[in-house]
């Protein structure tokens, strides 16, 4: 059996065939996963200033552009095992430079609740094993984590809920838009306007301390007396959620408060985001958006969006990820005028704009280590096939010596 990185749920019930040192077939992976284990088609070739060199030559101009840097940043790293990660940080540290990673844009905030045990949470096994009420709020897991419905928490069997889904749980989705999971809960979707979030949380706050909610008073008061008569209730909050209430998302801490028998879980996408988070806050303390001054210094300045827009970087490593792709137009104008410095197992939208590729082996397939799980579970990945690619780790090594 081997793990599959498509996603933070790191299922480790894969079984792979493999033929001639690639991967022939992938056996219980989603659609999703089974793409993630036939890795890209396009692999990135070490190179500098557009042209093909060598990997040496490729890590020690990596290591010139950022010796010569007053202020690089360091990005990405939501898709490098742990072990990548901590090496990140160390040379974050040696550079004095910033730090971040794609959480500053997506659950950043909410993981960073958890750490600081602002609610209860729970293990992925714990939801299979006694929840009864789920409620996905602002989160398509059936498209986003393909087999967490079956595999944890809507269709499984439990300890606790031998009946499964047809007596033993209620699943409920509370989103803008009828999505995938939304049609699995059926009767119980409730929708809100776009950016309406706060406003349903304060009316369900209404309806759980006995007053009659502002709006949609009959379908609230629903909702509440199904969250209140929960034995094991989980609130999978998703990114529509997070980016919703991002000015305000203490409301959330207010809500579990009010809900003694819930736990809230970050829906988390990159499969080792988490673990990256956990690892800078044991460092810093915070999750992301740092910069190493000596000591580490924590502001939304050093968040990558901000950090672009303000045009305040003259270098950026980006590690297994592809702002260009993700990010607005609008704050990438910047990433022309630097050196980015791009190390990852394919070819990418930033890769193609960078001044140094650095190709990598795909991890959990062409490399061990461990990820974080959604949940916080640490999760082992195995090396399925042999091949030459540097580790992320072992090209952040280099770096550090070439410095
Ligand atoms: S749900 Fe996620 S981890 Fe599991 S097989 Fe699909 S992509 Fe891979």
């Amino acid at each position: 059996m081997v793990t599959c990185t498509g996603c933070a749920l790191l299922c480790e019930d894969i079984e792979v065939v493999i033929e001639n040192d690639r991967i022939k077939e992938s056996r219980n992976a989603c659609r999703r996963g089974a793409a993630r284990f036939r890795c890209c088609k396009n692999r990135l070739a070490p190179s500098f200033n557009k042209m093909q060199t060598d990997i040496d030559t490729a890590i020690k101009k990596a290591a010139e552009i950022l010796k010569n840097a007053k202020s690089p940043m360091l990005f990405g790293w939501s898709n490098s095992t742990c072990e990548a990660q901590v090496k990140g940080i160390q040379l974050a540290k040696k550079l004095n430079s910033a730090i971040d990673d794609t959480s500053s844009f997506c659950q950043g905030l909410l993981i960073e609740k958890v750490l600081h045990k602002k609610f209860r949470t729970c293990s992925l096994e714990d939801v299979r094993n006694m929840a009864d009420v789920l409620v996905y709020w602002g989160s398509d897991a059936q498209d986003s984590q393909p087999r967490h419905l079956s595999r944890f928490s809507v269709f499984p069997r439990g300890e606790s809920r031998q009946r499964g889904y047809e007596e033993d749980r209620l699943a409920i989705a509370i989103d803008v838009r009828e999505s995938n999971t939304a049609k699995i809960c059926k009767g119980h979707f409730y929708r809100i306007p776009l950016k309406g979030d706060r406003e349903f949380i304060l009316a369900l706050m209404d309806a759980l301390v006995g007053k009659v909610p502002k709006y949609d008073a009959k379908r609230i008061l629903e909702l509440a007396g199904f969250m209140k008569k929960a034995e094991f209730g989980v609130i999978f909050a998703g990114i529509g959620l997070t980016y919703s209430i991002k000015e305000d998302i203490d409301i959330l801490v207010s809500l579990a408060d009010l809900l003694p028998n819930f736990h809230i879980m970050p829906m988390v996408g990159h499969y080792n985001m988490r673990g990256f988070n956990e690892a800078l806050f044991k460092e810093t303390g915070y999750v992301n958006r740092v910069k190493f001054d000596g000591k580490p210094v924590h502001d939304n300045k050093y968040a990558i969006v901000e950090a672009l827009k303000a045009k305040s970087i003259d270098a950026l490593l980006v590690m297994g990820s592809d702002p260009l792709s993700s990010l607005p137009r609008s704050v990438l104008t910047h990433l022309a005028s630097i050196p980015v410095i791009c190390i990852d197992p394919c070819v990418t939208l930033t890769s193609k704009i960078a001044a140094v590729t650095i190709p990598s082996a795909a991890s959990g397939l062409e490399c061990g280590g461990s990820a974080v799980r959604m949940d916080g579970k640490v999760i082992e990945l195995s090396k399925v096939v042999e091949n030459s690619y540097l580790t992320d780790e072992q090209i952040l090594t280099r770096l550090m010596e070439g410095l």
